[in-house]
């Protein structure tokens, strides 16, 4: 699998060399150089195959020979060892929960493959490979709990001091062997900062293996497109074939992938990006103008983007034509109090009680609906478990959330977090262990 720049076609890079840089240096994102179409025949017959099968066929249609197939099977295996069910809640809508994973969210479906696969792609006499990333939240604990036990891997997580909620600090802290956090004085954006200008001292560079975690890594958005077959075949199974995906976005990384499988070959009637009031894909859609906003928060915080980063691999995947966008993408904007209310609507009319991430996805879907009449099958993507998100749920429908055992095991865990100031000489003096 050989790869370009959306900034420059011409340029190639081997699938490892995107995967350890994750940025090309002209700023675009790295896409595959061919998007594979897999066989009509198997795409008919999906329900014959289980979750593993799927992604394993996808994935080696996208990656090719960068691995070798016995590495790439036993990293699927070992990574997406928890289900993607679709739920039917009525007649032609059904959800399909992403948030079984170790981190009860979607981002285990990344995290969990990028880290398989980085450790597969570096030699056996390579140094320890020094993952750094910085966190809100839900990606911390995704990429800690995705690296945990990889061998010849070490990931330093920076998270703000007391702006991460209980559950996700209990996440990230808890977790020894080669996951380690840093409780920063300061804000998130203070611990982007310290990671990136240890990305860029030249003495860290040259003492360590240093590697981002980061979202917009092609090996994060590669196992994003498998839940989309396979949510496929379990509407076969129901006898469903046309389906329409509500995805609740923020940097546009989980409908990319949906995008993505579509082009693979994945029959999907339509797309709904569904957006909180950070709405730049929205407007655009509706304009043609693309202009991000500095972002607003919201209830749904992990979709709180601006500028969408993997917006230019959405449009690169259609040629950079709008018109050929809008075909297959329909958006929607949930405002604080719409999202507050399709809590309340789930759970009144399904007993159903979703994230409100979760919730804004639903609520695009019910507005498609009812302008788009038609037999076909609505599927939203769940992306959290509600348990993440307790303050923004009213009593009633608080007590009917059950707590998983990948939170409740987390109870009583002694937290475990280096504090620091925002301090470039500290950071750095821990990262070459001189302090
Ligand atoms: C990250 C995240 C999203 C947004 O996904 P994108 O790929 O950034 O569009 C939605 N919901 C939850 C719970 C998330 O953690």
């Amino acid at each position: 699998m050989q790869l370009y720049s959306t900034n420059n076609k011409e340029l190639r890079v081997s699938f490892k060399d995107a995967v350890f840089n994750s940025l090309p240096e002209d700023k675009g994102l790295y896409m595959p150089e061919n998007i594979p179409t897999l066989d009509a025949y198997f795409i008919q017959n999906l329900s014959r195959y289980t979750f593993q099968d799927i992604a394993f066929r996808v994935a080696s249609a996208l990656i090719g020979d960068s691995l070798p197939t016995s590495d790439l099977r036993r990293i699927i295996d070992d990574a997406i060892d928890f289900e993607a069910p679709v739920r039917p809640l009525d007649s032609g809508l059904a959800v399909l929960e992403l948030f079984h994973g170790p981190s009860l969210a979607f981002k285990d479906f990344g995290a969990r493959f990028m880290s398989r696969v980085m450790a597969a792609l570096s030699h056996a006499d390579e140094r320890v490979l020094d993952v750094l990333v910085a966190t809100s939240g839900d990606t911390g604990g995704a990429v800690a709990l995705g690296f945990l036990g990889v061998p010849g891997t070490r990931v330093t997580i920076l998270y703000p001091k007391g702006k991460v909620s209980p559950v996700q600090e209990l996440q990230l802290t808890t977790n020894g062997q080669n996951i380690r956090a840093v409780e920063i004085n300061g804000t998130f954006d203070d611990c982007q900062a310290l990671v990136k200008e240890a990305f860029n001292d030249p003495e860290l560079k040259a003492a360590l293996r240093l590697t981002s975690a980061n979202s917009i890594n092609i090996a994060r958005l590669i196992p994003q497109t498998f839940y989309y077959f396979y949510a496929y075949a379990q509407l076969q199974i129901q006898g469903l074939d046309e389906v329409v995906f509500s995805v609740p976005s923020g940097n546009f990384g989980n409908i990319g992938a949906g995008l993505l499988a579509c082009k693979m070959g994945l029959p999907v009637k339509q797309f709904i990006a569904a957006t909180n009031v950070n709405d730049t894909v929205p407007r655009f859609l509706q304009n043609g103008r693309y202009e991000p906003r500095p972002s607003v928060q919201t209830l749904a915080n992990a979709m709180d983007v601006g500028n969408p980063s993997n917006w230019v691999r959405i449009m690169d995947i259609f040629d950079n034509d709008p018109e050929a966008l809008k075909r297959l993408v329909s958006s929607y904007t949930v405002t604080d109090a719409e999202t507050r209310e399709a809590i309340r609507l789930l759970f009144d009319r399904y007993g159903y009680v979703a994230c409100p991430h979760t919730a804004i996805a639903w609520q695009a879907a019910d507005w498609y609906r009812a302008e788009h009449a038609g037999s076909y099958a609505t599927v939203f993507l769940s992306t959290a478990h509600p348990c993440k998100f307790p303050e923004v749920f009213p009593d009633d429908i608080a007590t009917r959330i059950s707590i998983p055992s990948q939170v409740s095991q987390l109870e009583g865990r002694e937290k475990q977090a280096r504090p620091m100031d925002v301090d470039f000489g500290a950071f750095k003096r821990y990262l070459l262990d001189v302090s």
